[in-house]
């Protein structure tokens, strides 16, 4: 009897215990945890306002709440565009995009791919970091190319659940949150009305495109659980900045375009809508010329952490003092080289 204890107690009692740990282990592995971190309020606000207005000929961000992210979403599995009812041609050709389009066009898909492609190590530049699938569950970026009007405005309705009319912008960006996950619905280009708009349309395609994938790293290196306040010319300003290594974007802008800028504050949104794009870039472009790119890198980095003002406070600027110059810059703007392209 002794005996029988002593063989319970030292093997059968381990033996028992190792099964039900592992067996709570491997329970509570996929459960969540059981402190839920939360969106600030504040931060919420701005998410969802962002895109409640489309404006015609820019491009356009808008944020989507949705109710989850299952788990064939991060695989690009359950893409607009992978049905073959869509009626889109699909094409993985490398490790970090998927490409839809309405014509089975490869030659043109493989310049778009070489753009995108381009834009990783200046991104990283400007923006601290690319956004590799592996970061984000192994989703690869979706960039849809629509060369007609209807798959355009197919698409953007698709990806963003509203029935707004898109027709008569360039390009838009696609992002969606629940809870505390956030992931990149896709990159729709309007490649049919750019063609049909510019003399340059080569161009003016890679300015999109990189201009939509600022958006995709800026939104997607955001800290959700954080009070954040991105403010329209924050990201469109960054995202023209950006572009403009592509094509100069912000060009000479007239008296009135000079004052209607001037009249906003770095602590808001900027009105009219436009402003935030020309506006915005000529921020980035003042901080550059004032304090170098290493600090434009900071400030930017601060942004997916912080409000404006605590951007400004950790790198020991004052925001009006900043408001003051940058307001004199845009005064004093006279760029004229109209249609500088770098690249
Ligand atoms: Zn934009």
């Amino acid at each position: 009897m002794q005996r029988l204890r002593f063989v319970i107690f030292v093997f059968l009692f381990p033996l028992c215990w190792n099964i039900v740990f592992m067996f709570w282990c491997n329970e509570i592995r996929n459960s969540k945890s059981l402190v839920e971190v939360i969106i600030p309020e504040s931060t919420k606000v701005f998410l969802d306002s962002i895109g409640s207005r489309i404006i015609e000929g820019v491009d356009n961000v808008v944020v989507v709440e949705i109710d989850s992210i299952d788990k064939n979403s991060w695989t690009n599995i359950t893409d607009y565009g992978q049905d073959d009812s869509d009626d889109l041609y699909r094409y993985e050709i490398d490790s970090l995009f998927v490409f839809y389009s309405d014509l089975d066009e490869l030659e043109i898909i493989n310049d778009i791919q070489q753009y995108a492609i381009e834009a990783i190590e200046p991104l990283i530049e400007v923006m601290g970091h690319y956004i590799y699938p592996y970061q984000v569950r192994g989703r690869k970026l979706p960039i849809y190319i629509c060369n007609k009007e209807e798959t355009y405005q197919k698409v953007c309705q698709t990806l963003t659940h509203r029935n707004t009319d898109f027709t008569d912008t360039w390009g838009l960006h696609v992002h969606a949150y629940c809870g505390l996950e956030t992931q990149t619905s896709g990159v729709i280009l309007n490649k049919g009305n750019i063609y049909e708009l510019s003399n340059t349309p080569e161009i003016d395609l890679k300015a999109t495109l990189w201009h939509e994938m600022n958006h995709y790293v800026f939104f997607q290196s955001l800290d959700l659980s954080k009070e954040l306040t991105p403010y329209v010319w924050m990201y469109e300003g960054l995202a023209d900045y950006f572009a403009s290594l592509v094509r100069e974007q912000t060009l000479l802008l007239s008296e009135s375009q000079k004052q209607s800028i001037m009249k906003n504050t770095l602590q808001s949104s900027f009105d009219p809508y436009t402003d935030n794009y020309s506006g915005g870039e000529l921020f980035y472009r003042y901080f550059e010329m004032q304090y170098g790119k290493q600090d434009v890198l900071t400030l930017v980095k601060s942004f997916y952490t912080m409000s404006l003002i605590e951007s400004f406070n950790s790198m020991n600027k004052d925001v009006y003092q900043e408001e003051q110059q940058w307001k004199e810059f845009v005064k004093n703007n006279d760029y004229e080289q109209e249609n500088k392209i770098y690249k």
